[in-house]
Protein backbone atom coordinates (compact mmCIF):
# COMPACT_ATOMS: atom_id res chain seq x y z
CA UNK A 1 0.00 0.00 0.00
CA UNK A 2 2.87 2.69 0.61
CA UNK A 3 5.50 0.78 -1.49
CA UNK A 4 7.77 3.68 -3.10
CA UNK A 5 6.80 6.48 0.00
CA UNK A 6 9.08 7.86 2.25
CA UNK A 7 8.36 7.71 6.03
CA UNK A 8 10.33 9.81 8.55
CA UNK A 9 9.68 8.54 12.01
CA UNK A 10 10.40 10.72 14.88
CA UNK A 11 12.30 8.32 17.90
CA UNK A 12 11.40 5.52 16.33
CA UNK A 13 14.81 3.67 17.90
CA UNK A 14 12.43 2.51 20.29
CA UNK A 15 9.24 1.78 21.98
CA UNK A 16 5.98 3.46 20.12
CA UNK A 17 8.65 4.65 16.64
CA UNK A 18 9.51 1.80 16.29
CA UNK A 19 6.28 0.03 15.99
CA UNK A 20 5.27 2.49 13.50
CA UNK A 21 7.83 2.27 11.83
CA UNK A 22 7.96 -1.82 11.65
CA UNK A 23 4.17 -1.32 10.62
CA UNK A 24 4.86 1.49 7.77
CA UNK A 25 7.72 -0.90 6.02
CA UNK A 26 5.19 -3.88 6.20
CA UNK A 27 3.52 -1.87 3.82
CA UNK A 28 6.21 -1.31 1.52
CA UNK A 29 7.10 2.38 2.75
CA UNK A 30 10.79 3.38 3.34
CA UNK A 31 12.23 4.62 6.16
CA UNK A 32 13.95 7.44 7.81
CA UNK A 33 14.78 6.59 11.97
CA UNK A 34 15.26 8.79 13.62
CA UNK A 35 16.34 9.03 17.90
CA UNK A 36 18.66 7.97 19.79
CA UNK A 37 21.29 4.94 21.03
CA UNK A 38 23.81 2.61 21.16
CA UNK A 39 25.51 3.40 17.25
CA UNK A 40 25.76 -0.65 17.01
CA UNK A 41 22.36 -1.47 17.82
CA UNK A 42 20.78 1.07 15.81
CA UNK A 43 22.82 -0.05 12.40
CA UNK A 44 21.90 -4.03 13.55
CA UNK A 45 18.05 -2.05 13.71
CA UNK A 46 18.26 -0.57 10.74
CA UNK A 47 19.92 -3.54 8.94
CA UNK A 48 17.20 -5.75 10.06
CA UNK A 49 14.15 -3.63 8.82
CA UNK A 50 15.71 -3.59 5.44
CA UNK A 51 15.97 -7.59 5.46
CA UNK A 52 12.68 -8.05 6.99
CA UNK A 53 10.38 -5.57 4.83
CA UNK A 54 12.71 -5.24 1.29
CA UNK A 55 13.05 -1.60 1.93
CA UNK A 56 15.40 0.48 2.61
CA UNK A 57 15.74 1.87 5.98
CA UNK A 58 18.09 5.11 6.81
CA UNK A 59 18.87 6.66 10.02
CA UNK A 60 19.05 10.27 11.22
CA UNK A 61 20.69 11.43 14.41
CA UNK A 62 19.09 14.38 14.64
CA UNK A 63 18.71 16.16 18.09
CA UNK A 64 15.02 17.31 18.28
CA UNK A 65 15.55 19.94 20.20
CA UNK A 66 17.99 21.85 18.20
CA UNK A 67 16.08 24.04 15.19
CA UNK A 68 18.93 23.64 13.09
CA UNK A 69 19.31 19.69 13.21
CA UNK A 70 15.61 19.17 12.83
CA UNK A 71 16.18 21.75 9.48
CA UNK A 72 19.34 19.91 8.40
CA UNK A 73 17.42 16.36 8.59
CA UNK A 74 14.22 17.50 6.67
CA UNK A 75 16.82 19.03 4.02
CA UNK A 76 19.02 15.82 4.07
CA UNK A 77 16.01 13.77 3.55
CA UNK A 78 14.59 15.69 0.65
CA UNK A 79 18.48 15.91 -1.51
CA UNK A 80 19.13 12.29 -0.42
CA UNK A 81 15.99 10.58 -0.77
CA UNK A 82 13.25 12.46 -2.60
CA UNK A 83 11.32 14.44 0.20
CA UNK A 84 9.20 13.10 3.09
CA UNK A 85 6.12 11.61 2.22
CA UNK A 86 4.75 10.44 5.67
CA UNK A 87 6.00 12.26 8.63
CA UNK A 88 5.27 10.90 12.38
CA UNK A 89 6.37 13.04 14.93
CA UNK A 90 6.74 10.86 17.65
CA UNK A 91 9.82 11.63 19.71
CA UNK A 92 8.82 12.35 23.23
CA UNK A 93 10.23 12.50 26.84
CA UNK A 94 8.54 13.11 29.88
CA UNK A 95 9.28 14.93 33.48
CA UNK A 96 6.74 14.53 36.85
CA UNK A 97 7.03 16.84 39.18
CA UNK A 98 4.78 19.18 41.04
CA UNK A 99 4.66 22.22 39.36
CA UNK A 100 6.29 24.33 42.06
CA UNK A 101 9.47 22.40 41.59
CA UNK A 102 9.40 21.70 38.21
CA UNK A 103 12.52 22.50 36.74
CA UNK A 104 12.59 24.79 34.59
CA UNK A 105 15.09 23.32 32.24
CA UNK A 106 13.33 20.25 32.09
CA UNK A 107 10.24 22.36 31.09
CA UNK A 108 12.49 23.43 28.46
CA UNK A 109 13.21 20.10 27.46
CA UNK A 110 10.07 18.57 27.09
CA UNK A 111 8.67 21.52 25.51
CA UNK A 112 11.43 21.83 23.06
CA UNK A 113 11.00 17.70 22.29
CA UNK A 114 7.58 16.93 22.78
CA UNK A 115 5.83 20.51 20.55
CA UNK A 116 8.32 22.94 19.41
CA UNK A 117 9.65 20.12 17.24
CA UNK A 118 6.16 19.35 16.13
CA UNK A 119 5.96 22.40 14.67
CA UNK A 120 9.64 22.63 13.14
CA UNK A 121 8.91 19.32 11.57
CA UNK A 122 5.65 20.16 10.06
CA UNK A 123 7.10 23.68 8.73
CA UNK A 124 10.29 22.04 7.14
CA UNK A 125 8.51 19.18 5.24
CA UNK A 126 5.45 20.74 4.22
CA UNK A 127 6.56 22.51 1.08
CA UNK A 128 7.72 19.22 0.19
CA UNK A 129 4.51 17.49 0.62
CA UNK A 130 2.67 20.49 -1.14
CA UNK A 131 5.04 20.18 -4.38
CA UNK A 132 4.46 16.22 -4.40
CA UNK A 133 0.70 16.89 -4.38
CA UNK A 134 0.50 14.31 -1.64
CA UNK A 135 1.31 13.54 2.66
CA UNK A 136 0.39 12.25 5.66
CA UNK A 137 1.22 13.56 8.92
CA UNK A 138 0.87 12.11 12.10
CA UNK A 139 1.42 13.36 15.69
CA UNK A 140 1.63 10.62 18.27
CA UNK A 141 -0.13 13.46 21.36
CA UNK A 142 -1.17 11.72 24.49
CA UNK A 143 -4.70 10.48 26.08
CA UNK A 144 -2.45 13.87 28.04
CA UNK A 145 -3.63 15.91 25.05
CA UNK A 146 -7.30 15.44 25.87
CA UNK A 147 -7.02 15.34 29.50
CA UNK A 148 -4.79 16.09 32.47
CA UNK A 149 -2.79 14.20 35.09
CA UNK A 150 -1.03 16.01 38.25
CA UNK A 151 2.72 16.55 38.42
CA UNK A 152 2.85 16.50 34.29
CA UNK A 153 2.24 20.04 33.62
CA UNK A 154 5.25 20.16 31.01
CA UNK A 155 3.64 17.19 29.49
CA UNK A 156 -0.21 18.03 29.51
CA UNK A 157 0.76 21.15 28.31
CA UNK A 158 2.80 20.05 24.82
CA UNK A 159 0.34 17.27 24.58
CA UNK A 160 -2.73 19.59 24.30
CA UNK A 161 -0.90 21.89 22.16
CA UNK A 162 0.49 18.95 19.68
CA UNK A 163 -3.07 18.42 19.38
CA UNK A 164 -3.77 22.15 18.67
CA UNK A 165 -1.11 22.27 15.86
CA UNK A 166 -3.01 19.29 14.70
CA UNK A 167 -6.28 21.10 14.19
CA UNK A 168 -4.12 23.98 12.44
CA UNK A 169 -2.24 21.95 9.85
CA UNK A 170 -5.47 20.19 9.19
CA UNK A 171 -7.52 23.64 8.44
CA UNK A 172 -4.36 24.34 6.27
CA UNK A 173 -4.22 21.56 4.07
CA UNK A 174 -8.18 20.79 3.94
CA UNK A 175 -7.88 21.24 0.23
CA UNK A 176 -4.94 19.53 -0.50
CA UNK A 177 -4.31 15.51 -0.29
CA UNK A 178 -2.16 16.16 2.89
CA UNK A 179 -3.63 14.84 5.98
CA UNK A 180 -2.97 15.67 9.41
CA UNK A 181 -3.90 13.79 12.73
CA UNK A 182 -3.21 13.32 16.04
CA UNK A 183 -3.33 9.38 17.78
CA UNK A 184 -3.90 10.11 21.77
CA UNK A 185 -2.57 6.99 23.09
CA UNK A 186 -2.78 5.40 26.54
CA UNK A 187 -0.44 3.59 28.72
CA UNK A 188 2.15 1.72 26.53
CA UNK A 189 4.50 -0.12 28.01
CA UNK A 190 7.47 1.32 26.38
CA UNK A 191 11.55 2.78 28.62
CA UNK A 192 9.23 6.07 28.89
CA UNK A 193 6.04 4.85 31.06
CA UNK A 194 9.13 1.73 32.55
CA UNK A 195 10.59 4.63 34.21
CA UNK A 196 7.67 5.90 36.06
CA UNK A 197 6.64 2.07 37.17
CA UNK A 198 10.01 1.89 38.77
CA UNK A 199 9.55 5.27 40.54
CA UNK A 200 6.28 4.47 41.83
CA UNK A 201 7.47 1.28 43.34
CA UNK A 202 10.32 3.40 44.62
CA UNK A 203 8.26 5.35 46.07
CA UNK A 204 5.84 2.88 47.38
CA UNK A 205 7.54 0.74 48.88
CA UNK A 206 5.93 -2.03 46.29
CA UNK A 207 6.93 -4.82 43.55
CA UNK A 208 7.00 -3.34 40.02
CA UNK A 209 4.12 -5.91 39.01
CA UNK A 210 2.13 -4.30 41.75
CA UNK A 211 3.30 -1.05 40.56
CA UNK A 212 2.27 -1.73 36.95
CA UNK A 213 -1.79 -2.85 37.97
CA UNK A 214 -1.90 0.59 40.23
CA UNK A 215 -0.85 2.43 37.26
CA UNK A 216 -2.68 0.75 34.65
CA UNK A 217 -6.26 0.52 37.25
CA UNK A 218 -6.00 4.22 37.97
CA UNK A 219 -6.28 5.47 34.52
CA UNK A 220 -7.02 2.56 32.06
CA UNK A 221 -10.26 0.63 32.68
CA UNK A 222 -9.11 -2.05 29.99
CA UNK A 223 -6.47 -2.44 32.39
CA UNK A 224 -4.41 -3.64 29.71
CA UNK A 225 -1.08 -1.87 28.14
CA UNK A 226 -1.90 -0.57 24.36
CA UNK A 227 0.71 -1.76 22.26
CA UNK A 228 3.16 -0.58 19.66
CA UNK A 229 2.20 -2.90 16.85
CA UNK A 230 -1.94 -1.59 17.70
CA UNK A 231 -0.63 1.90 16.97
CA UNK A 232 1.58 0.79 14.17
CA UNK A 233 -1.78 -0.39 12.48
CA UNK A 234 -3.84 3.09 13.16
CA UNK A 235 -0.90 5.06 11.58
CA UNK A 236 -1.06 2.14 8.92
CA UNK A 237 -5.00 3.48 8.35
CA UNK A 238 -4.28 6.80 8.72
CA UNK A 239 -2.28 6.70 5.94
CA UNK A 240 -4.40 4.69 3.69
CA UNK A 241 -7.02 6.45 0.95
CA UNK A 242 -9.54 5.35 3.50
CA UNK A 243 -8.54 8.01 5.74
CA UNK A 244 -8.12 10.70 2.99
CA UNK A 245 -11.05 12.57 4.81
CA UNK A 246 -9.75 12.04 8.27
CA UNK A 247 -8.75 15.26 9.22
CA UNK A 248 -7.13 17.22 12.35
CA UNK A 249 -8.74 14.09 14.34
CA UNK A 250 -7.05 12.94 17.84
CA UNK A 251 -8.05 9.59 17.83
CA UNK A 252 -7.72 8.00 21.07
CA UNK A 253 -6.50 4.52 21.98
CA UNK A 254 -6.38 4.20 25.60
CA UNK A 255 -8.53 1.39 26.76
CA UNK A 256 -11.22 3.82 27.54
CA UNK A 257 -8.94 6.07 29.70
CA UNK A 258 -10.46 9.12 28.29
CA UNK A 259 -14.07 7.71 28.02
CA UNK A 260 -14.51 8.25 31.74
P1 LIG B 1 10.58 5.87 24.33
O1 LIG B 1 11.32 6.50 25.44
O2 LIG B 1 10.50 4.38 24.23
O3 LIG B 1 11.09 6.42 22.92
C1 LIG B 1 11.39 7.77 22.73
C2 LIG B 1 12.16 7.93 21.45
O4 LIG B 1 12.48 9.32 21.28
C3 LIG B 1 13.50 7.17 21.44
O5 LIG B 1 13.74 6.68 20.14
C4 LIG B 1 14.50 8.27 21.79
O6 LIG B 1 15.82 8.01 21.33
C5 LIG B 1 13.89 9.44 21.05
N1 LIG B 1 14.36 10.74 21.53
C6 LIG B 1 14.47 11.18 22.80
N2 LIG B 1 14.97 12.43 22.82
C7 LIG B 1 15.18 12.78 21.53
C8 LIG B 1 15.70 13.94 20.90
N3 LIG B 1 16.09 15.02 21.59
N4 LIG B 1 15.80 13.95 19.53
C9 LIG B 1 15.42 12.87 18.80
N5 LIG B 1 14.91 11.75 19.35
C10 LIG B 1 14.81 11.71 20.69
O7 LIG B 1 9.09 6.50 24.44
P2 LIG B 1 7.65 6.00 23.93
O8 LIG B 1 6.87 5.61 25.12
O9 LIG B 1 7.77 5.09 22.78
O10 LIG B 1 7.04 7.40 23.46
C11 LIG B 1 6.93 7.79 22.13
C12 LIG B 1 5.89 8.89 22.03
O11 LIG B 1 4.62 8.39 22.45
C13 LIG B 1 6.20 10.10 22.89
O12 LIG B 1 5.84 11.28 22.20
C14 LIG B 1 5.28 9.90 24.09
O13 LIG B 1 4.94 11.10 24.69
C15 LIG B 1 4.08 9.27 23.40
N6 LIG B 1 3.22 8.52 24.30
C16 LIG B 1 3.70 7.47 25.01
C17 LIG B 1 2.83 6.77 25.84
C18 LIG B 1 3.27 5.58 26.65
O14 LIG B 1 2.49 5.11 27.48
N7 LIG B 1 4.45 5.05 26.44
C19 LIG B 1 1.48 7.16 25.94
C20 LIG B 1 1.04 8.24 25.20
C21 LIG B 1 1.91 8.91 24.38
Amino acid sequence: MLKGRLALVTGSTSGIGLGIARALAQQGANLVLNGFGDADQIEALRRSLQAEFGVEVGHDGADLTRVDQIEAMVARAQGERGGIDILVNNAGIQFVSPIESFPVERWDAVIALNLSAVFHTVRCALPGMKARGWGRIINIASAHGLVASAEKVAYVAAKHGVVGITKVVALETARTAITCNAICPGWVLTPLVQKQIEARAASGGISEADARTGLLSEKQPSLEFVTPEQIGDLSVFLCSESAQQVRGASWSIDGGWTAQ
